[in-house]
Parts: C-alpha cells; sequence; structure tokens
C-alpha cells in the first residue's frame, strides 16, 4: 500500500468523518528522495496538521524511508493565488441587502466589526483563524463555514468581521449579511407578495452570504426549504457561505436532518467562552479602545467575576467607566466592587457546587447519588468528571474541597478528572459541545 493510502487508512478509522474530511483527505503526499512532502490547500489545514497529525504521520512514513524522513509541508500553489482572483459576475454593487427600501437597513454591515478589534486567545482561536481564512478566500477553502456558541462570545463579531474584510479586499463582491430572523420574514414577504422569484433571485446572486443566529429557523418549514435550496445553489456554485448558530448543528432540534447536514459539510468550528487571561486581555483592550485604560489589577478583578460571556464583560466596564464619571472618582477596584454590587451578589450566589451536581446529574439524566457514589462505569463517571472540572472552573474551592464534596475523593481524583476533561475537550466534540452547554447554563 502507498504512503498516502496507509495514511488515509488509518485516519479515516480513527477520526470522525468530518475531521477526516477536513484535514486529512485533502493532503498531497508526496516522497522526494529522502524527504516526505505534504502539501495542504490552505495555511489553516497545514497548521492543524502540523499541531496535531505530524508525529502520526511521521510514524506511518517511517517504513517507507531508510531513515527517519524529513518532512516539509507546503501550501497548495492555487489556494495562496485565490484571494487576488475576482469572483465570477462581479456585481457593482458595495454591500447588499434584502429589504432596504424601507429606509432603515437591518442588514448592514456594522463597520467597528472587523477582525482588528477581535481579541483571540485559546477559546475562540480556531474560529478566527478559520473566519479569516474564508473572508481572505471566499467560496475556496470551507464551504459552509458554521460558527457555533453560545451567546454573547463573539458569533456575531465575527460574521461582520468576515464582510467587512471581503469588502475591502473586494469591493465588487456581492455581500449580504442577514440575521435569521430577518430572512424569515423576507421569506413571509415574499410569499405575501408572491414575489419568490425576486427574493430566491437576490440570495442566488450573492458572492457572500453571512447569516446570523440560524437556530431561529427551526420549526419553519417553509423557510428551511427555502434556505436549503439557496445553500445549495450558493455552495455549487463556489459562493461562500457562513452561518452562526447557537448550538451544534445535529443538536438544533426543529430543522430538517438534509438541512444540519449540510450545515456540517464544509467546516463547523465552536466558540468557547473565553479564560480568565483571555478575559482580561479583553478588558484591557476594550477600556483602551474606549479612551479610558484600566489598569491589570482591575482587569483581573473584573475578569475574576464576570465569567459568562464577552457581552457581559463590556456591560461591567461600561458600568464602572459610568459609575466613575458620576461619582467622579478614579477607576480603582475598591469602585468596581461598588459598581458590580448587585451583580457580584448575585454571582456568588448562583454557582456552588451543589448546583453544579445538579445541572449535571439532570443533562446526563442520572442520580446526584450515582454521581457522587463510587461508581465507576463510563455512564456514571465521565458526568462526574465533567462536574468536576466545572467545579474547578466556576467555584473558588481548592482540590481537595471538591472531592471532598464528590463523596469525599482524593485531590489527586480531581486532578486527574480535570486533565481527561481538558484534553478530551480537544478530541471529542460531542463531549466538547456538552461541557461548554453545562457551563454556559451554569454561568447563566
Ligand atoms: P454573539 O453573536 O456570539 O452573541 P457578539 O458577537 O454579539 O456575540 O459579541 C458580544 C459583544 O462582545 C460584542 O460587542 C462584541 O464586539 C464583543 N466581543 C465578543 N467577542 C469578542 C472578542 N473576542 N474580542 C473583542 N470583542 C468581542
Ligand atoms: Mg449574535
Amino acid at each position: 500500500m502507498s504512503l498516502s493510502g496507509s495514511c488515509l487508512r488509518f485516519f479515516k478509522e480513527q477520526l470522525p468523518p468530518q475531521q477526516f474530511n477536513s484535514w486529512i483527505k485533502p493532503l498531497v503526499f508526496e516522497i522526494n528522495g529522502d524527504k516526505l512532502i505534504l502539501t495542504a490547500p490552505n495555511s489553516f489545514t497545514l497548521r492543524i496538521i502540523q499541531d496535531r497529525f505530524l508525529p502520526e504521520i511521521s510514524k506511518r512514513a517511517q517504513p517507507y524511508f531508510s531513515s527517519p524522513p524529513q518532512i516539509e509541508l507546503r501550501i497548495e500553489k492555487r489556494a495562496a493565488k485565490a484571494t487576488t482572483t475576482p469572483p465570477p459576475n462581479p456585481v457593482p454593487t458595495k454591500t447588499v441587502a434584502p429589504a432596504a427600501k424601507n429606509g432603515k437597513n437591518p442588514n448592514k454591515l456594522n463597520p467597528a466589526l472587523i477582525f482588528d478589534t477581535f481579541v483571540t486567545g485559546k477559546a475562540n482561536q480556531l474560529a478566527h483563524a478559520a473566519a479569516i481564512q474564508v473572508a481572505e478566500a471566499p467560496g475556496v477553502t470551507y464551504n459552509p463555514l458554521f460558527i457555533y456558541g453560545g451567546v454573547g462570545l463573539g458569533k456575531t463579531h465575527l460574521l461582520q468581521s468576515i464582510g467587512n474584510l471581503v469588502n475591502k479586499q473586494n469591493p465588487q463582491a456581492k455581500v449580504c449579511y442577514v440575521h435569521a430572523t430577518n430572512y424569515i420574514s423576507g421569506v413571509v414577504r415574499a410569499f405575501q407578495t408572491k414575489n419568490f422569484d425576486e427574493f430566491k433571485q437576490f440570495y442566488n446572486s450573492l458572492d457572500l452570504l453571512l447569516i446570523d443566529d440560524i437556530q431561529f429557523i427551526a420549526d419553519k418549514p417553509g423557510t428551511q426549504q427555502e434556505f436549503f435550496y439557496t445553500l445549495n445553489s450558493l455552495i455549487d456554485t463556489n459562493k461562500q457561505v457562513v452561518i452562526t448558530c447557537d448550538t451544534f448543528p445535529k443538536e438544533i432540534s426543529g430543522i430538517e436532518p438534509r438541512l444540519t447536514s449540510r450545515f456540517t459539510c464544509g467546516l463547523t468550528v465552536a466558540i468557547e467562552p473565553p479564560g480568565l487571561e483571555m478575559r482580561v486581555a479583553i478588558l484591557l483592550q476594550k477600556s483602551s479602545a474606549s479612551g479610558s485604560p484600566i489598569t491589570e489589577d482591575i482587569a483581573f478583578f473584573i475578569a475574576k467575576h464576570v465569567r459568562s460571556n464577552v457581552r457581559e464583560l463590556e456591560g461591567a466596564l461600561n458600568r464602572i467607566e459610568a459609575y466613575a464619571r458620576f461619582h467622579k472618582r478614579p477607576i480603582t477596584i475598591e469602585l468596581a466592587k461598588e459598581a458590580l454590587k448587585d451583580l457580584l451578589a448575585a454571582q456568588n450566589k448562583q454557582v456552588s457546587i451543589e448546583n453544579i451536581q445538579k445541572t449535571v446529574a439532570d443533562f446526563y439524566r442520572i442520580k446526584i447519588v450515582d454521581l457522587l457514589s463510587k461508581k465507576r462505569s463510563r455512564i456514571i463517571a465521565r458526568p462526574r468528571q465533567i462536574a468536576m472540572t466545572l467545579a474547578r472552573e466556576l467555584t473558588q474551592l481548592s482540590l481537595p474541597e471538591i472531592g471532598n464534596a464528590f463523596g469525599g475523593r482524593d485531590h489527586s481524583t480531581v486532578l486527574h478528572a480535570c486533565k481527561t476533561i481538558e484534553s478530551l475537550r480537544n478530541s471529542d466534540s460531542a463531549l466538547g459541545a456538552d461541557f461548554s452547554l453545562l457551563n454556559q447554563t451554569l454561568r447563566g
């Protein structure tokens, strides 16, 4: 068997199809003397290969070389060029939007939402990298790009950034940002006025369709059918579609399976709640952008207490700034405490370890007593590890205290649980999605 055949077969068995199709299948293997040359379709795939799959590929390659091969990673030339190729049928309009007739247009791109103001970190770097990739070469790489994550985590910001960048690089491109609720109104209006052709034509003529919060089309079969056709037509003609959603595609109920499976045929990436350091970075960036930069310890103080999402971080910061202005006092930790008094009180009450245990037990439909028991079967042990990890992230409790609250376990058991879940979150997308959902739910 050839080296590429051996690698393909191996990874096909090891990886979920989505990952296999996105990362491994497009690779071109080439043996050149004592060198193995791997060509990836774009820099994003290349990075993923480098970070995650290189050791295994290298291991598989050994038998094909007399000494350990040198591996060279390349990017396919076509992908590099694609950014400068104008899209077919350029249309001499800038951003376009459906139903702009009534003056106000809710679908316009917001010029403030750009990549430059988007802070990246572990929680969103995949989504960010994919978004940039798509904006630089629309229709060439992942189609559709599907970004999902909880509320206030930056989905709309990323979506708009893609539109703004595409517009900047190619003012001819026909770009449309539409919130799913406006898309639904569009379908309804087209029904009422029997203007379906116009409606279809509009969407089919786009170079880039950005559709936000797709979960809203659940339980609307007419809209779903319409969207299914649009999606297919755009993808088939290599026009880029980017979709955001509040959950993992397969988990949205009330959407036809043919549609959800179409959602995942490109690339699906999650945005997670930001970790502490990233929340600090966001606060520092936002406060200096607003002209009243805060110090790092104040940022840490806020970030420690406002954990749910970026929108709330912004809210907290605004509140502190307003409070300082009103009382004509400088921003200090003392002042931040006063300004956020209500919020802090409400939060301290919310995330208790009992709350975490109950939420996790309900979610996995197991009993709390089992969660705290010595039972080791996977269906109990995994949720227990998840609950421990959530307790570590969401409460101020120490490892021994958490161990204690889980039926008197040792602190090393808790640590092991956290490590296990941490690594599973990266390799097991279903578990990762469960974890994010629980995390969001608990944070309120
Ligand atoms: P979502 O659409 O996921 O609910 P938004 O994109 O509306 O969230 O983000 C909420 C707010 O937080 C917006 O003001 C957005 O600009 C800001 N925001 C979110 N993520 C980031 C980030 N990584 N860096 C900077 N600002 C962010
Ligand atoms: Mg949004």
